[in-house]
């Protein structure tokens, strides 16, 4: 059976793991040593493949190491990117299949944090990166409000279920944000209780559902009235749309 499980790396990152009794998948190795570790202590598991999101060095620093280790190993990475390091180029629309795992993920292009981001998805899982975090989203440094909101409007219309395997542990910090925004939703007020016991206990705060996020996440949010009023009074400016109250929303958690 394919699992998935997070290894921690830097200060706040995640590189997710896919694993089945023998073969494992490593999404955005960041840095090579909590990967290193982790397959010194299972050896009976042989990596066969990195799935990198964008080019970010917290993303794909250690690759180089990990492909030098690993000889068999691939990679799988955006088409167009600074990071060249692939064996396979990635472009919208595209689906990809190993059959170690009898598992396939779908390809999304998904520009906003940086031009070259996509996501891979499946009818479970999606790991997105740094696009979408829970209750929030990434900083925009190469993008526009206009594409990366184009961008979260994809991943909002996957299916509720789909468990969402976001690149940071930024959860709680997102909340205190987004409380400031959406102040009277009852369902982020529960949300925050749970998460500061599960980081009490030092435990991640993720996956989250896509379901949940669209319940809670103001930045998948923007297309409902109510968030743009009170995006509009925070921002002193009124937002009537989407790609305004993404570019408000972002702007005001940018000087938070
Ligand atoms: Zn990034």
């Amino acid at each position: 059976m394919n699992q998935v499980f997070a290894l921690k790396a830097f200060e706040d990152n995640y590189i997710w793991v896919i694993q089945n009794q023998s073969h494992c998948l490593i999404v955005d190795p960041g840095e090579s040593a909590p990967v290193i570790d982790y397959l010194n202590q299972q050896t009976q598991i042989t990596p066969v493949a990195i799935l990198i999101t964008h080019h970010h060095s917290d993303h794909v620093g250690g690759v180089q190491k990990l492909t030098q280790i690993y000889p068999n190993l691939k990679v799988y990475g955006p088409k167009d990117s600074p990071f060249t390091k692939t064996d396979y180029s990635l472009v919208d629309g595209q689906k990809i299949h190993f059959n170690e795992f009898n598992l396939s993920f779908d390809i999304c292009h998904i520009p906003g944090h940086t031009l070259d981001h996509i996501a891979y998805y499946n009818d479970d899982w999606l790991f997105c990166g740094d696009t979408l975090f829970s209750v929030g989203c990434g900083r925009m440094f190469e993008g526009t409000a206009s594409i990366f909101q184009h961008s979260l409007e994809k991943l909002r219309a996957l299916s509720d279920d789909t468990l969402v395997f976001c690149a940071h542990e930024y959860t709680q910090a997102n909340i205190r944000f987004a409380l400031t925004i959406d102040t009277d939703n009852q369902t982020l007020l529960n949300h925050a209780n749970k998460v500061k016991q599960l980081r009490q206990n030092n435990q991640a705060s993720l996956p989250t559902t896509l379901k949940l996020e669209k319940a809670i996440n103001p930045f998948i949010r923007t297309h409902i009235a109510s968030i743009q009023a009170q995006v509009s009074s925070k921002w002193g400016q009124v937002v009537s749309e989407p790609i305004e109250t993404f570019a408000a929303l972002r702007a005001l958690k940018d000087r938070f």
